[in-house]
């Protein structure tokens, strides 16, 4: 029986293919963070290390 007290360990896993393709580490729906970090909301499972890409274009 797990201890409710002890608090949960990071588990090591690979990104398969991540279709969220404006993050600045997204390339090719292959993840290029070395790590990112999950979190768990109301509305499910999320990345925490998404990062929207830089606007190219200049600012008016
Ligand atoms: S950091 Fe998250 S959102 Fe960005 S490419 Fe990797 S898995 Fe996708």
């Amino acid at each position: 029986m797990q201890n409710p007290q002890e608090r949960p360990q990071a588990q090591l896993s690979v990104v398969g293919a991540c279709t969220v393709t404006d993050c600045k580490f997204n390339e090719a729906h292959e993840c290029h963070a070395g790590q990112i970090e999950v979190r768990v909301g109301q509305d499910g499972a999320h990345c925490a290390t998404y990062t929207p890409e830089a606007s190219t274009r200049p600012r008016p």
